[in-house]
């Protein structure tokens, strides 16, 4: 199933398309002719993306859509279908490191924040999206981690939610099939985005060294590294591929 028409009409929505991993999709993707649905917690962030997208000729809006809401995932959807009339990607990638504890040392509040906006919110935003996409089929690339194959030391929450992922998008794959909805997961490594290389990071620069150090390619990726792998997995090329995570993470998964 070709989540591209052929008649460059093509919508995508993308979250956390702020910064990051998001906003370089949002871009790449806009470059590969779809019409793009911005959303991101901080609408600022969101509109200065979908500013460049039409700076550069694309056709692009805005949208505040903390996506632990499920109303804003909802109205994000239907912004996009009034706008343009269909859905034909989505790129659910909206998420927060979390916090470098122990599982011992994590609170119930900050545990049910990760799972909240790591997972649920994938949730919220598969729902509506699978809906507008039953008639037309569909791609949808859900942002894991290689955090969502193995274990990590710290950050359990972070760990589960983003293994969460994988398991949904796994299910959501098996239930799209039959309308053309494709469903993957996208699992990066260490990328040098705010979350990992910003002044609010969780990581320290010896944390970084040592990611560095576990890729097989030893330096951290650019997020438009990331975003190629977004641009296959919504094209036609990736017709036959469902229900599968995509590690784009240097090699660091391989030992
Ligand atoms: P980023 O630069 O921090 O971008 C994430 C964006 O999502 C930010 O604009 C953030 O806004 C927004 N956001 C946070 N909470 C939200 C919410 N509730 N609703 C809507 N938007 C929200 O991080 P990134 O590195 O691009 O990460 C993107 C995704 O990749 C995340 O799911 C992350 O877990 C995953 N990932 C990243 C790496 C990495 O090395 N960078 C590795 C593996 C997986 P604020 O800045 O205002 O919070």
């Amino acid at each position: 199933m070709s989540a591209r028409r052929q008649d460059g009409c093509s919508v995508a929505i993308v979250t956390g398309a702020g910064s990051g991993i998001g906003r370089a999709s949002a871009l790449a993707l806009a470059d590969d002719g779809f019409r793009i649905a911005a959303a991101d917690i901080d609408e600022a962030a969101a509109q200065e993306t979908a500013q460049h997208i039409v700076q550069a000729g694309g056709e692009a809006f805005a949208l505040r859509v903390d996506v632990t809401r499920e109303e804003d995932c909802e109205a994000l959807v239907a912004q996009a279908g009034e706008r343009w009339g269909r859905l034909d990607a989505a790129f659910n990638n909206a998420g927060i490191a979390g916090y470098p504890l122990l599982t011992v040392e994590h609170s119930l509040a900050q545990w049910r924040h990760v799972l909240d906006v790591n997972l649920t919110g994938v949730f919220n935003c598969l729902r509506p999206q699978m809906r507008a996409m039953k008639r037309g089929g569909g791609a949808i690339v859900n942002t894991a981690s290689i955090m969502g194959l193995r274990g990590g030391y710290g950050g359990s929450a972070y760990c589960a939610s983003k293994h969460g992922v994988i398991g949904l998008t796994k299910a959501a794959a098996l239930e799209g099939g039959r309308d053309g909805i494709r469903v993957n997961a996208l699992c990066p490594g260490y990328i040098d985005t705010p979350m990992t290389t910003g002044a609010d990071s969780i990581f320290n620069e010896k944390k970084l060294d040592a990611g560095i150090a576990r890729a097989a390619i030893r330096r951290l990726a650019r997020p438009e590294e990331v975003a190629a792998m977004v641009v296959w997995l919504c094209s036609a090329r990736a017709s036959y591929v469902t229900g599968a995570s995509f590690t784009v993470d240097g090699g660091v998964t391989a030992s």
